[in-house]
Parts: structure tokens; sequence; C-alpha cells
């Protein structure tokens, strides 16, 4: 088994086609932030079964395909709950009619998402705040660890060969929201920033 643990409890799942996905491990309880694309669940379930880590949580940074896609089969598979932002109910449950035209041809994708519970900001999700940042997706959020500084940003932010930089404006709901939500994190001088695409960044001041 070699997870990557880049700072103690948080480490990178396995490497999946189309995004990133995270596991935090706190106080026994195994969560893993996104989850990939559906056919995503096997290489997922065989990451943890190799780990030996029993799947406690799904907790979801927001209701794309590319990361919303295992979250049902693997929480049932390991009697998880899955977790998700309460301004992203509509977008996860099916109702909403997104504004942005590539998430809207992928509707007929999505399968809607049970979620056993819908997290608000400040909510603690192991050892994490919950951040709500909104713009990528109405109901978008973020983990924040302040003691050290760890951020798993969904997509909030990618990381490109220059640092984080925001989702392309045509995959955001809401651009000016976006630019607020990815300055809010950034001015919190990440020392790690996790985020949906591109690789992990450790920031100037990283530890
Ligand atoms: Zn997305």
């Amino acid at each position: 088994m070699n997870a990557l643990e880049f700072v103690p409890g948080v480490f990178s799942g396995p490497r999946l086609g189309q995004s990133n996905c995270y596991l935090i491990r706190d106080r026994g309880q195994t969560v893993l932030v996104d989850c990939g694309m559906p056919k995503d669940r096997e290489q997922i379930g065989r990451f943890l079964a190799l780990a030996g880590w029993r799947l406690d949580v799904v907790a979801l940074t927001h209701g794309d395909i590319d990361h919303r896609g295992a979250a049902t089969a693997l929480a049932k598979a390991a009697g998880a709950e899955v977790w998700a932002g309460a301004l992203e109910r509509p977008f996860l449950s099916g109702s909403l009619r997104p504004r942005r035209l590539v998430r809207r041809m992928m509707t007929h994708l999505l399968s809607p998402v049970a979620v056993d519970r819908w997290l608000k900001e400040g909510d603690e999700v192991a050892g994490f705040r919950v951040w709500e940042t909104p713009g990528h997706t109405a109901g978008h959020l973020s983990l924040v660890r302040t003691a050290d500084r760890v951020v798993v940003a969904g997509d909030a932010l990618v990381v490109s060969r220059e640092g984080p930089i925001l989702p392309r404006p045509w995959l955001n709901e809401d651009q000016e929201q976006a630019q607020k939500s990815a300055a809010r994190l950034l001015a919190l001088g990440p020392s790690w920033l996790l985020t949906g695409h591109g690789r992990p960044w450790k920031g100037p001041e990283g530890a």
C-alpha cells in the first residue's frame, strides 16, 4: 500500500482518469472526498481494500459527474454515508437545470444521489471545516483545516503549471461568485491546496 500522505491524515486517492479524489482519516473515521466517474468505483474500492480502510463517508465538493460519479455505489457497498452541500441539493437531486451548456449536456448521465447529511458553512468533517465556495456550482463546498491551512478545494480552483487558477469561465455557473470563493481560499495562504483537477499544490508557506 503506497498512499501518498501529504500531511497527517490526508491522502491522495487512486489516480483516476478524469479527476482527483482524496482521503481524510481522523479519529478512526475514513472520509473520501469526491469519487470520480461512475466507472471509478472499482478502482476506488480496490484502493480502499488494499489500504484496509473501511469507508465511513463519501463527501462531495459538488455535484458534477466527475466528482459524484461513484458515490452511490461506493456508499452502498461500504454501508457509508454520503455528505454534500445543502445548497447543492437541487443539482444532486436532479431538479436543477444548470446554466452552463457543458453541464446541461451531461445531465443525462447523472443519476440522483441520496445524501445522508447536508453540509453548511462551518460544519465539521473529519477535522476540517466546511466553507461554502459557490460559483463553479451553486452549492460547491471546500474543506479547510485552519490549524495547518490544508485546503481541499474541489473545483473552486484548479492547479495549472503556473499554480492555482479558476476553472474556465464556461465551466462556472457564476463567474463572479467563483472569483470571490477562489480569493477567499487563497487568502488563507494554503500550505497544501488539493483540487479536483491538477496536481497537489504546495503553497509558498507550506510546511
Ligand atoms: Zn466540477
